[in-house]
């Protein structure tokens, strides 16, 4: 059995942009442990046209938050899975303090508290001109204009940039530089979570 000691229980931080995804990936898959996006697992269901996906479509398609209690249930449901016994990683979780709150408490409840929490440093004009290309590249993803890119990142400092202070106030922020290749990236995170 894997000691439990040893796992990694990991969020990955930083604004719409700044690379978190492509990075939440890479370091999940070097580490061994599952990758969990809620902003992937929703976009499954709208996809599927499941209850959940009905519920939450109109938040993804604004660039608005969906509401808390919503995807702390479906963290929570997600975490007990089996493949989260050696350690996740959280992308795009959590998004607003409250979400914060309910994770702290639903991991110490079961005595697994996140080890590492990596925050993604990308200056905004670089920011934005990657969101920019991004629309340009037909990612598919319905909130990929320009539009609803400046919503997503007016959120993000509105409601998840006080998340970062809520974890850099306990002292569990590593700061990693978003600049620089994929690669270059990677080799920072990966230091930064020791995998
Ligand atoms: P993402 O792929 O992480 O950029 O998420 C895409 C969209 O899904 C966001 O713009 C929100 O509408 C929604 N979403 C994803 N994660 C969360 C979260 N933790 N809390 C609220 N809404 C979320």
């Amino acid at each position: 059995m894997a000691d439990s000691s040893t796992n990694k229980r990991i969020v990955i931080l930083g604004p719409p942009g700044a690379g978190k995804g492509t990075q939440a990936v890479k370091i999940a898959g070097r580490c061994g442990i599952a990758h969990i996006s809620t902003g992937e697992m929703m976009r499954a269901a709208v996809k599927a046209g499941s209850e959940l996906g009905l519920k939450v479509k109109g938040y993804l398609d604004s660039g608005s938050l969906v509401p808390d209690e919503v995807v702390v249930d479906l963290i929570r449901e997600r975490i007990s899975q089996s493949d989260c016994t050696n350690g996740f990683l959280l992308d795009g979780f959590p998004r607003t303090v409250e979400q914060a709150r309910s994770l702290t408490a639903l991991l110490d409840k079961v005595n697994q508290p996140l080890t590492h929490i990596i925050d993604l440093i990308v200056p905004e004009q670089v920011l934005l001109e990657r969101i920019r290309k991004r629309g340009e590249g037909g990612s598919g993803r319905s909130d990929d204009n320009a539009d609803v890119s400046a919503k997503r990142l007016q959120v993000y400092w509105e409601q998840t940039a006080p998340v970062t202070q809520y974890y850099k106030d306990r002292g569990m922020v590593s700061e990693v530089s978003g600049l620089g290749t994929i690669e270059e990236v990677h080799e920072r995170v990966s230091a930064a979570v020791s995998c």
